[in-house]
């Protein structure tokens, strides 16, 4: 989809206005029957789009009180936009412009984010595929439009990462993506191979990749804005199972289908990269992304196995699906050597936080402090990217015991997301935030602004959070 401004709609096929004014719409040539049914709407509170067939084109005319300053009118607006989409899908309309000032790149994102669709892997049908070619929107300001498209481009390329199968992307085909991707944005990313994983003693990365015929790699992000503050970085790490079958504890196949989706906490801090550099904001931070697929190949890990952490930190691996964890880990622990002033890590780590809150919102825990939970949660409510804490007490680190090692890597059947969080505390020594985004990251059917499959949930939330810090 491609998306530019424009000063106005005048002379597009396909236009869609917010809350137009009778006499503007008059201004702009349209019949009297089109704008008496149009008032006729209006006078009766109807809410949501009408299409109408003009003599000019289409025109889809909406009315909406929803108030862009708060977060619940930011929603309304997104979804109004997403309505949008669901009427040029159904019309098989391929190009709009989109005249809703002064919301316009509010409803332009909702629109942006339910016309998406993962189209590149169909042969013989792709040109039955409708998608949305152009996105129009009216509107002035040309840097705040840069810095929203730069956004919309990271959304679309972390879904895009998270919808393509293993076959087409495994760990070393989502670091050559990660490379290109740094070029292109303006951020530096080095890419480890495995012997310097080997040489950095990466015992968890190494362990879950014991049973996979392609390489693990380890992703290193780093990118400075012009103006940011010469003070310590904010760090992103991203879990990056390319595919996880579960391993020797392997997944029932009903469960394993979506597999690719695991790689969703990096793709989200790839998406996050892009969006930040491309906007060129002034701020400092570093992304580590751990991957490999989990496949239980001839010498896999089994249940039982004692790995070692690159701390030092021993670990019962009694559940080899229990996997993200233990890549985290050795992430984690690389991470202390940039001195980060804060960690926010994003995996799709457990059954449980999705058995717990659903779709709808994303599990958090951690030992940030409360100012900065302040701040996260409020770009949580601004974004719709809602966040749901967890408690982080020492009581839950009673379940990871092991008899015969330091840990051991799933804490039984209760409050497992909590034990996976109490998990990687063991290898950080900063303030901290961990993101669970088993729920939200990949959908079985559509839900607000999205449709099936990966939503890239974490960028505009975390693009969001590093602007407002950026101002802080
Ligand atoms: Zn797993």
């Amino acid at each position: 989809m491609k998306r530019s401004l424009v000063p106005s709609s005048a002379g597009a096929a396909v236009r869609a206005v917010l809350r137009p004014s009778t006499d503007a719409l008059r201004a702009a040539g349209i019949e009297d029957s089109a704008l008496s049914a149009y008032q006729n709407r209006v006078d009766r509170g109807v809410k949501g789009w009408m299409h109408l067939a003009t003599a000019t084109g289409d025109l889809l005319l909406a009315t909406s009180d929803a108030d862009a300053a708060t977060a619940d009118g930011l929603h309304a607006l997104r979804q109004l936009g997403a309505d949008l989409g669901g009427i040029l899908a159904k019309n098989k309309l391929r190009h709009v412009t989109l005249d809703a000032q002064p919301a316009a790149l509010t409803v332009a994102e909702g629109l942006a984010l339910n016309a998406y669709r993962y189209t590149k892997l169909f042969g013989t049908k792709a040109k039955d595929q409708w998608t949305l070619e152009q996105l129009d929107v009216v509107g002035s300001d040309s840097a705040e439009f840069t810095t929203w498209n730069a956004l919309m481009d990271g959304v679309t390329e972390a879904r895009d990462l998270i919808n393509t199968p293993v076959l087409q992307l495994g760990s070393l085909e989502l670091a050559a993506r990660a490379e290109q991707l740094g070029a292109q944005h303006g951020f530096k990313c080095t890419v480890l191979h495995k012997a310097q994983i080997e040489a950095l003693k990466m015992g968890g990365l190494l362990g879950v990749n014991k049973g996979s015929v392609d390489p693990p790699v380890f992703i290193v992000l780093e990118y400075r804005g012009e103006g940011a503050k010469a003070d310590q970085p904010i760090a992103l790490v991203g879990k990056g199972v390319v595919y996880d079958t579960g391993g020797i504890s392997l997944k029932p196949s009903n469960f394993m289908e979506d597999m690719k989706c695991d790689m969703s906490g990096a793709a989200a801090v790839l998406g996050t990269f892009c969006a930040v550099a491309a906007a060129k904001l002034p701020v400092n931070v570093v992304g580590l992304i751990p991957a490999t697929d989990n496949r239980l190949n001839g010498n896999a890990l089994v249940p039982g196995d004692v790995i070692t952490i690159s701390n030092g930190v021993t670990v019962e691996v009694l559940n080899t699906d229990a996997e993200g964890r233990l890549i985290l880990a050795d992430a984690l622990h690389y991470a202390k050597k940039y001195q980060p002033k804060l960690v926010i890590d994003l995996a799709t780590l457990t059954g449980a936080a999705s058995r717990a809150i659903g779709p709808y919102a994303t599990v958090a825990m951690g030992t940030a402090d409360r100012a900065t939970w302040d701040a996260l949660q409020a770009s949580a409510g601004m974004t719709h990217e809602r966040l749901v804490e967890f408690p982080f007490w020492d009581d839950y680190k009673e379940l990871i015991k092991s008899d015969i090692a330091d840990i051991k890597n799933i804490g039984g059947a209760e409050a497992g997301m909590i034990t996976a969080g109490k998990f990687l505390e063991y290898f950080i020594d900063y303030p901290y935030v961990h993101l669970d985004i088993a729920g939200p990251a990949f959908l079985d059917r559509a839900i607000t602004y999205y449709g099936k499959g990966g939503t890239g949930v974490g960028v505009r939330l975390l693009t969001h959070f590093l602007t407002a810090q950026s101002r802080a």
